[in-house]
């Protein structure tokens, strides 16, 4: 971890004075930061949390920064480097698939890894309050949520609101690819849907379309394989960003 952490100072080097600043309200001096450093902050990141998918698979998790030490140092103020939107499924957990610890994930999980107003704006706020660099949206495999709307299942209310991002998800998945059916229909459905939800987030925020426009997010999709534990890093998709331009 030694040189990755380097571009991230710790909690107390970045307060301006000896009184702790409240937590989820701290200036991030990278907010000023430019846009090349921010894109390559965001690149460090990415590299890390890929790393840390690979320590975890092969059993040589370092289970970082879950210290009595790290609970204290980010008692001060919060300095997550990543803003992860996953699924709320029990086998998906962010901080040990990608064995991170206290305070290095900002994490929204909700059924369906869907974005509505309330991920929206939990994305927001740590895009725009604590500038992270990164977000991440996580898929994966075998999730009911879209399994349900695939096989068109009977829910809720509630539930059927919840859900009506990852219909839109499974009707293009069924257009552009009409050969598909059974599992192999959901797991491409858990792909757009990811895309789907990197869309509504630039398109419900401009804060976060603003900060991917002036090269100071990056927004990546991945899908998360819960039989091997593997990350598939999808990437950007030029086409769910397709709004910014
Ligand atoms: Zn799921």
């Amino acid at each position: 971890m030694g040189a990755f952490l380097a571009p991230f100072a710790r909690a107390d080097e970045r307060l301006p004075g000896p009184s702790p600043a409240p937590v989820m309200k701290t200036a991030h001096e990278s907010a000023a930061m430019p846009n090349a450093d921010a894109m390559r902050e965001a690149e460090n990141v990415l590299r890390e949390l890929k790393a840390g998918n690979k320590r975890f698979r092969a059993g040589r998790a370092r289970h970082p920064h879950m210290t009595v030490a790290r609970i204290r140092e980010t008692a001060r103020g919060q300095h997550p480097f990543a803003v992860v939107l996953s699924c709320a499924d029990s086998r998906v957990p962010p901080e040990i698939f990608l064995d991170q610890g206290i305070g290095d994930l900002f994490t929204v999980r909700v059924a369906g890894n869907v974005a509505n107003t309330d991920e929206i704006a939990s994305v927001e706020y740590a895009v725009e309050h604590l500038s992270t660099p990164l977000c991440v949206v996580v898929g994966h495999t075998r999730c009911g949520a879209v399994t349900a709307v695939v096989n068109g299942d009977k829910v809720s209310a509630e539930i059927a609101h919840l859900v009506q991002h990852i219909g839109e998800a499974v009707e293009k998945t069924r257009k552009h690819k009409p050969a598909l059916e059974g599992s192999q229909l959901i797991e491409e459905s858990v792909r757009v849907n990811v895309w789907e939800s990197i869309e509504d987030l630039t398109r419900g925020s401009e804060t976060i379309a603003g900060r991917v426009h002036q090269g100071r997010l990056k927004v990546v999709g991945a899908v998360y394989n819960v039989e091997t534990g593997a990350v598939d890093w999808m990437g950007t998709n030029s086409g769910a960003l397709s709004i910014l331009r």
